[in-house]
């Protein structure tokens, strides 16, 4: 066996191809820079996902548990299972989290949260350049959701509506705006550009560039996919009770 050859010849996957499950997601600005910049502006196409019957322009919603890991530091988070056939959820740590508050009213860490989804043509990120014209995934929450519900469905349906999601000439440009606001980026202030500065944006895209860049476009169930309620009990065991997570023993034998 000619390990060098093969090791030579080794193909890297592309994130895009499999070759990381990391959703590729918009960089979004931290309060570091919305700080250091004041103000911060991303242009965006949103783009339809295709996968679903009928096709979805909808913010995809999916709800998850997330907290830092006392032991470890590092942040963890794990999405909730689906709803029963009942819609009561099957989902151990809401069932748990419910029984808290209704005992003793508490604010917990790993409390249920909603955050939504929709496929993006990055026009320009100037927290992450090399993201300019890939198609990548925006994760966002409810201030940013008002302004796309209020383009979609909302007081701009009519000038607007699913002009969001065209790449065309007529389509318009999602401007993800991040202010600082009380220790937090703010999204408030996000808007959907005017038809002209919007058409400047996708002028150069021939129709098959648009094509191939709908083609693109992720089913976006896929993107944190619901956990098993057995999954869920062990994320929270393991990273809320803290059961599970041994220390590293520090005279481990070397395994070789
Ligand atoms: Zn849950």
């Amino acid at each position: 066996m000619d390990y060098t050859h093969l090791v030579k010849n080794l193909t890297i996957l592309p994130a895009s191809n499999g070759g990381s499950t990391k959703p590729q997601l918009v960089t979004m600005p931290t309060l570091r820079d919305v700080q250091n910049q004041h103000q911060v502006e991303i242009r965006l196409r949103l783009i339809p996902d295709f996968s679903t019957d009928p096709i979805s322009a909808a913010p995809y919603l999916y709800h998850f548990h997330g907290m830092k890991n006392p032991a470890t530091g590092v942040f963890t988070s794990i999405a909730c299972p689906p709803v029963g056939p009942d819609k009561r959820p099957t989902c151990p740590i809401c069932q748990r989290a419910l029984a808290e508050w209704n005992r003793r009213h508490a604010h917990l860490d790993w409390n249920r949260q909603e955050e939504y989804l929709l496929n993006a043509l990055v026009i320009d990120n100037p927290l992450n350049p090399a993201q300019n014209g890939t198609v990548r995934v925006l994760k966002f929450r409810k201030q940013l959701k008002e302004v796309i519900d209020s383009a979609l469905t909302g007081r701009d349906a009519a000038t607007i509506g699913t002009r969001l999601f065209r790449l065309g000439p007529d389509g318009r440009t999602l401007v993800v705006r991040a202010d600082p606001s009380g220790g937090y980026p703010n999204y408030g202030r996000s808007f959907i550009d005017s038809p002209e500065r919007s058409q400047r944006d996708t002028a150069h895209l021939s129709e098959s560039l648009q094509n191939a860049i709908y083609g693109q476009s992720r089913p976006l169930a896929e993107v944190f996919p619901p956990s098993t309620p057995e999954e869920a009990e062990t994320w929270f065991q393991t990273h809320v009770l803290g059961q599970g997570l041994p220390a590293d023993p520090p005279d481990a034998p070397m395994p070789f």
